[in-house]
């Protein structure tokens, strides 16, 4: 397996975990949910996201693309094309992701997704906000696409370092990994974030293209070995928000005995719809919509009547 690539530091982070984190995004995953409001972050190759508002037809990124991917097309009607009338267009299937182009388009139309970091470099960069770490009782966040999917030499190594400088260490997984990826972070993870989109394995295996056996399995294996676990739980309308899905979670935490330190009820956004148009895919999403407040706040009522008392809507 190659080396881990990172789409995304976000610094400054205040939902995924506690306090201020410092949230490292891997890019890779076993799951492709409908919903995924990270498109960029479900394939493990690095990829290219083209801003068509943004692109005046200057060419540049034609000429500079080392795997001759791009092309110019003319807009103009047959006939002698107009000048600033074209568009580029990409071939996927020789572009790399290299963003050679990205770092030379004048306009920011395109966007590189996928980039290694030598562990050193990742290292000194989230020590740079370590004061904020401090200060708000924060982190760093392994989050992705799956952050347990990828080499786990180097993210074992990570979590370990992080760990001995002193950070809390959070993990953002959605749990279909082997057991042995989890068993490895242990040590070193304050809390993990673990996601149950769906817990009928047919609508699962529906909705992101994998059944939910290893993912429930995993959830038990982590809390028998004492990991520290918050539940979250992606809501959608037109997908899982419906109070069976809930009373299903419930009962399944129940007889498993399994007590996350607390639950978060995630509303659904399409934020990320545009998205899709940049990574030229298909959003399957059009036909779901965020839960109502009021149904929401239902949900919360539900498990805290069943028992939960941590329950944070959001985030
Ligand atoms: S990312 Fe690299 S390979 Fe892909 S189009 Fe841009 S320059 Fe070419
Ligand atoms: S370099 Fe940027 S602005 Fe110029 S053609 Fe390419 S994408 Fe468009």
């Amino acid at each position: 397996m190659g080396k881990p690539l990172i789409f995304n530091i976000q610094k400054y982070s205040l939902h995924d975990g506690e306090g201020i984190r410092t949230t490292v995004f891997f890019k890779g995953c076993p799951l492709s949910c409908s919903w995924c409001h990270n498109p960029e972050s479900q394939r493990f190759e690095a990829e290219l996201l083209f801003h068509a508002d943004r692109c005046t037809g200057c060419g540049a990124c034609s000429q500079d693309c080392p795997q001759k991917a791009v092309s110019m097309e003319s807009l103009s009607p047959p006939g002698p094309a107009l000048p600033g009338k074209f568009l580029p267009r990409l071939d996927r299937s020789l572009c790399q992701g290299c963003g050679t182009c990205a770092a030379v388009c004048p306009y920011g139309a395109r966007e590189a997704a996928g980039k290694e970091y030598p562990l050193p470099e990742l290292i000194r960069l989230l020590e740079k906000d370590w004061m904020f770490y401090e200060r708000s009782g924060g982190g760093v966040t392994l989050s992705g696409g799956e952050p347990l999917a990828q080499d786990m030499d180097y993210i074992e190594e990570l979590a370990r370092r992080l760990h001995d400088l002193g950070y809390s260490v959070d993990i953002d997984t959605c749990g279909c990994v082997p057991y042995e990826h989890i068993r490895r972070v242990l040590p070193y993870t304050d809390t993990f974030l673990y996601d149950i989109k769906l817990i009928d394995p047919l609508a699962h295996l529906a909705h992101t293209g994998v059944d939910n056996r290893l993912i429930l399995e995993n959830l038990k294996a982590l809390s028998a070995d004492g990991g520290k676990i918050q539940i979250r739980l992606p809501l959608i309308d037109g997908v899982n928000a419906t109070e069976k899905h809930l009373t299903d979670i419930i009962s399944f935490l129940q007889d498993n005995a399994i007590n996350p330190y607390r639950i978060n009820l995630l509303k659904y956004h399409s934020t990320g719809s545009g998205k899709y148009t940049r990574l030229d895919r298909l959003y399957q999403g059009a036909s779901m919509a965020e839960p109502d407040a009021q149904w929401l706040h239902q949900a919360g009522q539900l498990f805290r009547q069943s028992g939960f008392q941590n329950i944070q809507t959001g985030g």
